[in-house]
């Protein structure tokens, strides 16, 4: 597994990949606890959040609105009356 990839992300909230925002690991959607040593009282968010679930989301949201309208189903209803 390689997280060079991007980032992947379900129901357009971050899955797993590196929340940007946060600044935080996150895997299966929730935070993962970063790497440093208890002694370093680091104040990371994944840190102070670990195990809650992610608030990152897919910043293309925007790009998915182009097909809401199927033009499909207009030419049914029209076939169907004839
Ligand atoms: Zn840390």
């Amino acid at each position: 597994m390689s997280r060079t990839g991007g980032n992947s992300y379900l129901y357009g909230l971050l899955w797993n990949g590196y929340d940007y925002t946060h600044q935080a690991w996150v895997e299966n959607g929730v935070y993962v606890r970063c790497g440093h040593p208890e002694s370093m009282k680091c104040s990371c968010y994944g840190k102070t959040h670990a195990g809650e679930l992610s608030l990152e989301r897919e910043r293309n949201l925007g790009k998915r609105t182009e097909r809401e309208s199927s033009p499909c189903l207009a030419s049914m209803r029209l076939s169907q009356s004839k």
